[in-house]
């Protein structure tokens, strides 16, 4: 059969989510304090809920998934997948193109499947308010709408810049019941802090993550909720690569490559994780090609070092072993491409260093050309950050046709783009510059980390 569209029904939505931690090549490096010693569950309670830490420590395969969080992924869940057939004849390639949309969620990303458990775990344990961090805002907008659901309050710091530039889905976590306030802001001591040396400071996701969290850990009634990176929000996207198995399953194909972009790895782990369970448990008919894609403006995977480090600015995080461009990583201004985060999945960048996954950087120009492409024959116009798996995509794709190769490729389209105009409109005007983070500043932002902690340089030996 001959695909567009594979829908599944409401009631094959999958039941359980995937854990990739018993199955990685290697233990799964724990997270340590600031002296190196290991976080205990325990020490993570003022600022997360029993629940959730029990997944993020946990070292079960497949986790259950509520009832009551099941109801509110019906929403939207399913999701589809589509075949890129224009895109696939407008490159001449030999290539099949398949992609699985998460931009019919509310919010338009796949952020809100782990937005609505995170809000649910919360809720259970009688937690009244969320905090949390947004840069662009998808992650505030999807937090907002899945609070808003289980009658939870909830405050976004906004990274100043995108606060001033980026109105829309602030307007959004507003309609939603949520409080935005622009970061570094007066509210908390870490905001304080970075205003006393710049008053002008434009914010980063760092100095955003340092208020939430601050403002969690001394309130009470507040937990704080983070929207990648962490063991448990990886498991919550397992959900998207769970249905694509069946959706693939349905026309009888399996992806020889699978790519997704990264900022904190959390969409790319979502698709990719149940395909890999698949391999590692024998149950896969081919071995598929895992690539990550991110920008050069923020290369933590191809141009950072595999380290201890903070995920934060303040340093409050516990310290986790990943890919790192330093934890004072600051992007550019002129980068539009979203996906800032300095650092990766702690799970994803081991499996990057296993030579599992490969890693792979575009600058924004490429990307937003390959958004173009995309746009004018899928018609889903992507947002900035998916688009940098597009890129990639297309070049498999052409270079399936140089070798004449008939390779099945799946991507996550992660969202749309339709609240990101004002970056496409720049790329139209001519006003987006390719850029590439120089790598000189990770050298000195590591050089930092290893006089802060000196422990930390004997952690990343070969790095
Ligand atoms: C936040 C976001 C990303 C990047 O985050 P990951 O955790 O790496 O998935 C990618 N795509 C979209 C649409 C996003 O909103």
């Amino acid at each position: 059969m001959q695909a567009y569209k594979v829908m599944l029904e409401e009631d094959d939505l999958p039941r359980h989510w995937y854990n990739v931690v018993p199955d990685l090549p290697e233990p799964l490096p724990p997270p340590l304090k600031p002296n190196g010693e290991a976080v205990r569950p325990s020490n993570l309670e003022p600022i997360f809920p029993r629940g959730l830490i029990r997944q993020e420590f946990s070292r079960d395969r497949f986790i259950s998934i509520p009832g009551e969080v099941l109801e509110v992924y019906r929403l939207w869940r399913p999701t589809p997948l589509y075949r890129a057939w224009r895109l696939e004849r407008a490159l001449k390639t030999p290539a099949e193109i398949y992609y699985k949309y998460e931009g019919v969620s509310p919010p338009g990303s796949h952020k809100p499947n782990t937005a609505v458990a995170q809000a649910y775990y919360n809720m259970r344990e009688g937690v009244k308010r969320l905090t949390t961090e947004t840069g662009a805002g998808q992650w505030g907008s999807a937090l907002a709408f899945a609070t808003n659901i289980f009658g939870l309050k909830c405050t976004v710091y906004m990274v100043r810049v995108s606060y001033e530039q980026k109105p829309y889905r602030r307007v959004l976590m507003q309609l939603w019941g949520a409080e935005v306030v622009p970061s570094p802001s007066r509210r908390t001591r870490a905001g304080r802090s970075v205003l006393e040396r710049d008053p002008e400071s434009p914010g980063s996701l760092g100095i955003a993550i340092s208020e939430a969290i601050e403002d969690a850990a001394t309130h009470d009634d507040t937990k704080y909720s983070l929207g990648s990176v962490l063991n448990h929000v990886l498991l919550h996207q397992t959900i998207v690569g769970l249905e694509a198995i069946k959706q693939m399953e349905l026309i009888d194909r399996y992806p020889d490559v699978i790519i997704g972009c990264v900022g904190g790895g959390s969409n790319f782990a979502g698709l990719s994780y149940p395909f890999y369970y698949m391999e590692v448990s024998g149950k896969a008919p081919t071995k598929a090609e895992f690539i990550a894609v991110e920008p050069t403006a923020c290369p933590s995977m191809t141009r950072g070092v595999y380290t201890y480090d903070h995920g934060d600015t303040a340093r409050l995080t516990p310290l986790l072993k990943m890919y790192t461009l330093g934890h004072d990583f600051m992007p550019p201004p002129i980068h539009a491409g979203g996906l800032r985060y300095h650092g990766a999945a702690p799970s994803l960048s081991l499996l990057v260093r296993k030579g599992v996954y490969r890693s792979v950087a575009y600058n924004q120009v490429e990307v937003f050309e390959a958004a173009r492409l995309f746009s004018r024959t899928e018609g889903i116009v992507p947002a900035p950050e998916s688009a940098h798996a597009v890129k990639a995509v297309i070049d498999v794709a052409l270079e399936a046709k140089r070798k004449g190769e008939r390779k099945v490729v799946l991507f996550n389209l992660s969202g749309h783009g339709l609240l990101d105009l004002k970056a496409y409109d720049e790329f139209l005007a001519g006003k987006l510059p390719p850029y590439e983070y120089p790598r000189e500043l990770v050298a000195k932002s590591v050089e930092k980390l290893y006089s802060l902690y000196p422990w930390v340089r004997g952690q990343s030996r070969g790095a």
